[in-house]
């Protein structure tokens, strides 16, 4: 695997999930998402670097459309195989969820599907980004040869209200080792810093959507345990093969959002998250603009 470094452009010789050729342009966003959510001619990618010493928070105004956005990533027959499949298998069940009138439950076979779509654009918005990349090879061929996403991975969904998640489909990157200057007690252990470690927010319309993925499977069972307090659903893991039910979802403002992600992952200090996170919910009502 070549990687060449061109400012915002990323090149690869072959595709990044099967090593295949001839590459061909790959949407981060499938184009049908732009006939559902408010077209815009530039997108903002919020970003996080920790690359160097220090941990430097910025918004990059990227000036094109989302759904513009065609790195090669990949190649022709993943692209139109099946890349193609996933997105056929959300496209049946997807608007009402985009469009913020959500059914009371979703099956297990589309909350799998929509789990898997949402990871394949963490996985492609990852690989498009000039920062480093965290997610390993062998996830990218799991969710290639149609298996659940790895048991490494957490999803969590929930409604959004707010005009920038909306319609800007924001989404907010961290594809860096997360180092923590100090230790942070999980279960009674002492951890410095997670390795590869990254947690990815997307606005979709009216889906909110986090995915972390981690080595550390203490990590993953938080983020599934935090977001069940908080009323986000958790598509994956999903025990069980069963549906899900949607009834209690969490409609999030643009400033709840920021909550969720805030520079320090915010699942990972319950005592603070429930401070902060009440703080955030009181705030909700006069923020609301539903
Ligand atoms: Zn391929």
């Amino acid at each position: 695997m070549v990687k060449t470094k061109k400012k915002n452009r990323i090149d690869f010789s072959e595709c990044q999930f099967c090593g295949g050729l001839p590459l061909s342009k790959t949407h981060i966003w499938p184009k049908w998402l732009a006939g559902a959510i408010e077209p815009k001619p530039y997108h903002i990618v919020k970003r996080t670097d920790r690359s160097g010493n220090g941990t430097n928070k910025f918004f990059e105004k990227v000036n094109n459309d989302l759904f513009s956005v065609q790195p090669r990533i990949s190649c022709q027959s993943c692209n139109s195989g099946w890349m193609n499949k996933i997105e056929k298998e959300v496209l049946e069940f997807i608007f009402p969820f985009i469009g913020g009138t959500w059914p009371e439950e979703i099956s297990y076979e589309n909350s799998r599907a929509l789990s898997r779509w949402l990871s394949l654009i963490c996985i492609n918005a990852e690989l498009s980004s000039t920062l480093w990349t965290t997610i390993p090879q062998f996830h990218r061929k799991m969710i290639m040869e149609g298996s659940s996403v790895p048991n490494h991975w957490s999803i969590s969904i929930a409604k959004t209200s707010g005009d920038i998640w909306k319609r800007q489909r924001s989404y907010e990157n961290y594809p860096q080792k997360i180092h923590f200057n100090q230790s942070l007690s999980i279960h009674g252990k002492q951890r410095i810093f997670f390795d590869h470690t990254q947690i990815t927010t997307l606005g979709i319309g009216g889906i909110f959507a986090q995915i972390v993925t981690s080595p550390d499977l203490e990590i993953i069972s938080r983020h599934v345990n935090m977001s069940g307090r908080a009323r986000l659903i958790s598509l994956h893991p999903n025990a069980a093969g069963k549906s899900i039910s949607l009834k209690n979802v969490v409609t999030l403002s643009d400033l709840q959002i920021d909550f969720f992600t805030q520079r320090k992952p915010w699942f990972l200090d319950y005592i603070k998250t429930q401070i902060s996170y009440s703080g955030y919910m009181s705030i909700r009502n006069s923020d609301c603009k539903e």
